[in-house]
This record gives C-alpha cells, structure tokens and sequence, in this order.
C-alpha cells in the first residue's frame, strides 16, 4: 500500500499497531476447538488467534480485518467444507490479504486437492491431520512460515485510512479536511492499489462515490460530510455548554483572536468552524509580515498556536459544522448549525472571512505561486524588480497594487474589461496611475490563457468586442478581481456593503439620526452588526484591510464592545 501517511500532535486516533491475525477455519467444531487450542498455546502473545466454521464466515471474518488494515498472518484452512472448499476459500481471501501464508489442512484423501492447490492458490504448505503431537508436526512448520512471513511485511498503519482517487476532488477534500485538523490518516490511492480496490469493491459497488473512510474500530463512511466525518475522527462537533457569554463563528485569524481574549478574560466562548482553524492564513506556506515573526510563520504554525492558546484558555472548539443561521430571541442570539442542532448565547461574533474570486483560465493553477498571485502579494514585488508585470481588475485595491508593484517592476500592465478606469476606481488612485510613467492600463481585455515553462512567461489576451487574440509577454500576473465575503447566509438578517461584506457601527445606514430598524437608544458599538450582540471583524466585514495582523487586531478589539455589550444584558 501507498505509505502516504501524514500525522499531527492531536491524534483522537493515534498509531498503534495491532496484533497480526491467524484465521484457522473447519466445519469440524472438535477439531476447529482443537487446533485454536494448540494455535493460541503456541503463538497468542504474538498473534491473535481467531476462528471461523465455515468457508462464508471466514470470508467475512477475512473482509472485515481488511477493512480494519488488521494483517492477516497466517490462514490454517481445512481441505473439506461443504459449501466452499479450503483452496476455494483461500483463492477469494488472497485478494484481500496477498502476503499472508496459507495453510491446508487435509486428510489423506485430500492430498490431490492439496497439491493442486499450490499452484492455484499458492499454497505455503499442507498439513496432513492428526498434527499430534504438536511440537513436532505443527509448530515447527508454523514458526518457519511465520518467521518468514515477520521478516518480510510492514507492520500495517492502524489508523484512519482514506481510500480514494487522485482525479476526485471529494477525495482531496477529505484529505484536506483531516490533515488541517491534524488527524493522522493514511491515503490509498485506489488507481495504482489493486489490494485495496478490491477491499472498495467489497464495501460498495459505486466506486464513483468517493472516498472511503475506513476507521480502525472496522466501520468505514464513504462521501461523508465534514460534520459526520470530524464527529466519527473524534473531533468535537457539539456544544459542552447549554448557554455561552460569546459564539465565535469562524475560526480564522480574526475569530481565534477573539476566542483568545474572550476565553482569558472568564467569559464562557465557543469557536464553530467549517473547515479547519487557520481560515485563509492556515493555507498560507509563509506569512512574513505578521509582527514578531522576522523570518515568517507558516499559516499552519501560527493557527496551531493560536489554537492551542484558545483551547488553553477555554475556549471550546467545534470543527466540521457550518453556521446556517442566527436567530434573535432577546436577550438571547441562537445560532443554528448544519445539523440542525443549535447553540445559544448572549454575543454572537461572525468571522467567516472571504474567499477571493477566482480567474477561470485553463491552465492557471500551474502558476499559482511562481508567478499568478490573487490580491497584492506583496512579499513577491522585490522578485519581480526590473520585469514586466501584470495587475488584473479596476477596482480601488488593483488600483493600489499597480501603484505599489510600479515601484518595483520595469512596467506594470493594467488589464480591465471596462472602457475605462472611472466606472470602478476612485479619481485619486487614476489621477495617480496616470502620473506614473511605467503603468499603462489596456481597456476591452480579458485574459484567456498563461504560458511557461516552470514560471509564468506570457498570457494570452482577447478583446472583448472582437475574437483577436494576442500575447503579453509578463513574469507576473497580480489578480485583484473581488473577492466574495462568507456573509451570505446572513444577508436576510443583517446590513451589508454592495460587495456583500457585514456593515457594522457607524458604517451602518443611518435613517433619522440612527441605523435602519436599530430599536436602541444607544448607538451601535465598534464592530457591532445591525442586530445589537452581534458582531462582525476581519475579512467579512465592510472596510477590513485583508491582512492577517488587521484581522487579529479587529477580533482582538471586538472583546471590548463584547464587554460593553454584557453589561447591558
Ligand atoms: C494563500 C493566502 C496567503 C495569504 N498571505 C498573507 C500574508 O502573507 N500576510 C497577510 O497579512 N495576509 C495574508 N493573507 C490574507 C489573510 O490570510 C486574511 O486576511 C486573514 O486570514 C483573514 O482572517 P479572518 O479570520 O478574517 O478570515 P479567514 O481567514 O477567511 O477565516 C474565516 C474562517 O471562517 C470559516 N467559515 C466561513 N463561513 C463559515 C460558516 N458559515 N460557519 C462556520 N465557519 C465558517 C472559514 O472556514 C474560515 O476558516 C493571505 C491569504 C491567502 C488566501
């Protein structure tokens, strides 16, 4: 099997390695007593000793060992059952278990059918009964062929094992999921692993349905939703508490903040994520301008930190559940999840960040990093001294980008589908763009393909009024083409910017000296949503700057009006 194994400090699951099985199978009950007997005299510190009576049993027996990657050493299987003969038996379990030895046990009768059987099942040996007395005819034959068999396998990964396909992005996902909760699991890649193939087509006949989750306790989940498999990985995925002082939703840079704060200062605070902790800056392979860390922490690093210090301070986490929901019950905010279950508090702080959208062009995905970059990355300008680059949008923040990559790059190319830079960008930015000399802006393009080797080389552009097409030669492309805020379950029940991102305090729509529909006599507190005990910070909120430390910083405040706010419920 793929040794794809990745592990993790919190393991519900942890590595431990199983005794290997010894399978001995007869319809004959006395001699079946009697050979477990003598097997588990001989070898039960070293092996687990089990038994079946019949040829289905033992299939079945065979089936579920594989499921729970528990090795099978050794197959001691009795010549003549009815129903299913020993070597039929041991034809159908050598799919399953290939590196285990087998045995035939066979009366004097069976011996053609023992000899046949070597080469039809690759018969290690055949042991003729009786096998009294058993130090002289059965445990030396057994210590030969399972000594043998010790000095050729790998102990199996006792963990959680996903079997899948490269090719099904439900596949990646669960990867994806378990590894950024850091619960270890072993891939089985199902296109190059025959053995665990035919393990799949034992537990489904939809092979299109992927992956197959196979837990050590033998049970397996195929396709699963984030929520059951982080529940069955041992992961919380439920309140502890019937009523929390702050429900955090997100638990991104700016919603882990807060749960540090909230938890430190005594107030009862509960983290819901959908994904894993880290949020966007939890994919970043190097984050280089957060204070403190001068040669950079990795996103992973700094959410796991920061975890760490939340869970320390006692703040609970649930993982795998997306929040649908909030309802108002004063003083009460109920937030409801995927489930259907619910949690219920005085505070709600939504954090659920943004995602940037996404440039759809064939190919593009080679270059992500070595030359295609979403938003200003910043870190990569100096890269890109003395070369030509392009910025892709017209919005205010592609505004900004070409400005601050024109300080760096030879010439900075500006592509936008608009006729022109007013519609989108405020004057001040194209009064700027328009005195600096190294940034040109084409209008009525959009970008239709990325050429390179191993970088970003060229792209190929179209005119939007016409099918010409032609070719940009440009060791960097910046995409700065929005983003889109996670704020639309709550688009019913709060006010949000154009762009869809959570208003809060004095940003909020004002009618006659307050905001739409705010039944208060005070205002709104910094960071307070148009539902008072709700709060927004980071990346879903209306005016954020999009950087980790901002992001912290705006979670981190946001425990102020918290305070503020508990004092009036
Ligand atoms: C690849 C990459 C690299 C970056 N590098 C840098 C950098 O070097 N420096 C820098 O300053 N900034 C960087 N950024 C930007 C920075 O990561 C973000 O500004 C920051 O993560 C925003 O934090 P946040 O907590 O507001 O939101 P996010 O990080 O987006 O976290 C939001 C979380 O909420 C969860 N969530 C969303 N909806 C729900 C829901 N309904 N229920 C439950 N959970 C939900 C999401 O799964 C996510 O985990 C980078 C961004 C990316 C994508």
């Amino acid at each position: 099997m793929p040794q794809d194994v990745s592990f993790g400090p919190r393991t519900p699951y942890p590595l431990q390695v199983t005794k290997p099985a010894i399978l001995v199978v007869d319809d004959d009950a006395t001699v079946l007593s009697a050979i477990e007997r003598d097997l588990r005299k001989q070898y039960r510190s070293d092996y687990r000793i089990m038994k079946a009576d019949s040829g289905a049993d033992a299939l079945e027996a065979a089936k579920e060992l594989a499921a729970r990657n528990t090795t099978v050493a050794l197959f001691l299987v009795d010549q003549r059952m009815p129903v299913m003969s020993g070597t039929e038996l041991l034809r159908e379990v050598m799919k399953l278990h290939p590196g285990s030895r087998r045995v035939l046990l066979t009366a004097y009768a069976d011996t053609d059918a023992a000899i046949a059987g070597i080469n039809e099942v690759a018969l290690d040996h055949y042991l003729m009964k009786p096998w009294d007395p058993p130090d002289e005819r059965l445990y030396p034959v057994l210590d030969d062929l399972l000594n043998e068999w010790r000095a050729r396998t790998i102990p199996a990964f006792d963990g959680i094992r996903v079997l899948g396909s490269q090719w099904s992005s439900p596949s990646y996902a669960a990867k994806d999921f378990l590894s950024r909760n850091r619960v270890p699991y072993e891939w089985v890649d199902l296109d190059s692993d025959a053995q665990a193939r035919t393990l799949a087509e034992s537990l489904t006949n939809d092979l299109t349905r992927l992956p197959i989750i196979l837990f050590p306790d033998g049970t397996h989940l195929i396709a699963p939703s984030n929520a059951v498999l982080a529940e069955k990985a041992g992961l919380q995925t439920h309140g502890h508490l019937p009523f929390y002082d702050v429900i955090v939703i997100g638990a991104g840079p700016a919603g882990l903040a807060n749960a540090v704060y909230a938890a430190s200062e005594g107030l009862r605070t509960i983290l819901v994520e959908s994904q894993a902790t880290g949020g966007q800056a939890g994919t970043s392979s190097l984050i280089e301008n957060y204070l403190g860390f001068p040669s950079g922490v990795t996103g992973a690093d700094l959410a796991q930190r920061a975890t760490t210090q939340a869970r320390r301070f006692g703040a609970e986490l649930i993982t795998g559940q997306e929040v649908m929901t909030i309802r108002r019950e004063d003083p009460y905010r109920v937030v409801v999840l995927s489930d259907g279950s619910e949690l219920t508090g005085y505070c709600v702080v939504i954090t659920t960040g943004m995602t940037s959208r996404t440039l759809e062009c064939s190919g593009i995905e080679n270059f992500f990093g070595v030359g295609v970059y979403y938003g200003a990355a910043m870190t990569e300008a100096a890269r890109y001294r003395d070369k030509d680059v392009l910025v892709i949008g017209g919005a205010n923040s592609a505004g900004q980008g070409a400005l601050f990559f024109s300080r760096h790059a030879r010439k900075v190319t500006m592509l936008i589908r608009g006729h022109s830079l007013e519609a989108t960008m405020s004057q001040y930015l194209i009064d700027r763009i328009a005195e600096t000399p190294n940034i040109e802006v084409m209008t009525r393009v959009e970008v239709r393909g990325v050429k390179g080797d191993k970088y970003l080389e060229s792209v190929v552009v179209k005119t939007v009024d016409s099918e010409e097409q032609h070719t940009i030669a440009a060791s960097a492309m910046f995409i700065f083409i929005g983003a889109l805020p996670h704020a639309d379950r709550f688009a019913k029940i709060l006010e949000r910017d154009e762009a869809g991102f959570i208003l809060t305090g004095a940003d909020l729509p004002s009618e006659y000296g307050r905001p739409r529909g705010w039944n208060l006599e005070r205002q709104p507190l910094t960071f307070e949503t148009s539902i008072p005990g709700v709060f927004a910070a980071g990346d879903v909120r209306s005016g954020s700057n999009h950087r980790v430390a901002a992001a912290v910083g705006e979670g981190s405040a946001t425990i102020h009006s918290v305070h503020r706010y508990l004092g009036t419920v």
